[in-house]
């Protein structure tokens, strides 16, 4: 399964419904701009290593590039196309006035010291410093990039550029003009929308259980805040194991085990489980927070969630799409689900450059404003059109990336 040739597909189909202007669409068909680089960096050992990396500009008619950089060994230029049109409709699912953008680069991170880390990032933006900057593109973080990642490259940045630069990248720490909330902000918005999403479906958070896939910023943070809220979370994966315990896992122990042992494996009173079973499993909420490609044609029939929530990109393919629909499964699609990421990316932007700090209770609210109406206007369009949440999101988006491309031209 290729992520790009599923992006494609969605467009397709959502274009069709809203009869989307030609010209559009083709532009919607191919990004603006590829650009791809050889990062050299100087290896502990004083061997040189050159590692793959790529900045895809995918659509600017709303504004300025925006979307994560990603460093994991399976990145292509087909992946971060994909992540890139998904940005440039996620921006527009939640109105912010940027276009979509993303990078990555070809590395395990988890092969890389610190300090080699820190030289792959600043290299990367010296491969790129020609093509971004705060008013052209501004990155973020993605899988394996940390706030750390983006105080090194807006340093980097910084340097080469001759003047503080702090708007250049998003997502980065408090201490160097990051915004309060930015790290919780991806699973804070999937839990807005989710807070809704279980209205439609007649759940409640103390009687709802939860599957979630991925143990990253996104996953971990969302097991923190559904765990907090009543939620019985009974299996949960990081990228080796999956453990389940179908009277709920204790995630205030499950952190503090993860931070001594670096695993999930082994979990007091829990078993293991395979990938299959974990997607059979009989859950009301399903969150997938890891990767592309989870959800397919060969187990999307086995999914018994009422509500699936994608915290990840691009989890589910179009076929599976269909099937879930079908089965009257409420899909809540990344493009909106894990939208808080980037909106709260956008306050700190408007934060850096006008030099002025929000509280956080400034930005919790902001975010809760642009989520909650988005899903409100989503499940509207969907219920009109009598079509899926992903395809009316695209529907949203595509009409306002239209507009503002015509306008124009
Ligand atoms: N990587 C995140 C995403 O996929 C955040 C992007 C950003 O903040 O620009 O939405």
């Amino acid at each position: 399964m290729n992520a790009y040739d599923n992006a494609m597909r969605q467009l397709e189909k959502a274009s069709q419904l809203i009869n989307l202007d030609k010209d559009v669409l083709a532009k919607l068909s191919a990004p603006e701009r590829v650009i791809m680089a050889s990062l050299p960096v100087k290896m502990d050992d004083g061997s040189l290593r050159i590692f793959q990396a790529y900045r895809v500009q995918y659509n600017s008619a709303r504004g300025p590039y925006k979307g994560g950089i990603r460093f994991h060994p399976q990145v292509d230029l087909d992946e971060v196309k994909a992540l890139a049109f998904w940005m440039t409709i996620k921006c527009a699912v939640v109105d912010i006035p940027m276009g979509g953008g993303k990078g990555g680069v070809v590395v395990d991170p988890k092969s890389l010291s610190l300090a080699e880390t820190e030289r792959l990032s600043r290299a990367w933006i010296r491969a790129f410093k020609p093509v971004i900057g705060p008013e052209i593109d501004v990155p973020a973080p993605d899988v394996y990039t940390t706030p750390q990642i983006m105080a090194w490259m807006a340093d980097e940045y910084g340097q080469l550029a001759g003047k503080p630069s702090l708007g250049v990248v998003t997502g980065k720490p408090l201490e160097y003009g990051g915004s309060k909330g930015r790290d919780v902000a991806t699973a804070t918005g999937g839990f807005y929308v989710l807070s809704e999403a279980i209205k439609e479906k007649d759940l409640e958070p103390k009687k709802s259980q939860v599957a979630i896939q991925g143990f990253g910023n996104a996953g971990s943070v969302m097991a923190k805040l559904l765990f907090k809220a009543g939620y019985k979370i009974v299996a949960l994966a990081d990228s080796k194991s999956i453990i389940y315990n179908d009277k709920g896992l204790d995630i205030d122990k499950v952190f503090e085990y993860k931070k001594n042992s670096g695993a999930l494996s082994g979990f007091e009173n829990s078993k293991e489980i395979s990938k299959e079973e974990f997607f059979a499993l009989d859950v009301d909420i399903l969150i997938p927070a890891a990767l592309e490609n989870q959800i397919s044609k060969d187990n999307a029939d086995n999914i018994k969630a009422k509500i699936v929530l994608e915290l990840a990109n691009g989890p589910t393919s179009p076929e599976a799409d269909e099937i879930l629909y079908n089965k009257g499964i409420l899909l809540v699609p990344d493009v909106l689900a894990n939208a808080g990421g980037v909106t709260v990316s956008y306050f700190e932007w408007l934060q850096n450059i006008s030099n002025n700090y929000w509280s956080e209770e400034e930005v919790d609210s902001e975010l809760r404003e642009r989520m909650i109406p988005s899903f409100q206007a989503i499940l509207q369009m969907a219920k009109e059109h009598k079509t899926d949440l992903r395809t009316a999101a695209f529907m949203l988006a595509l009409a306002r990336i239209e507009s503002a491309s015509k306008i124009r031209n």
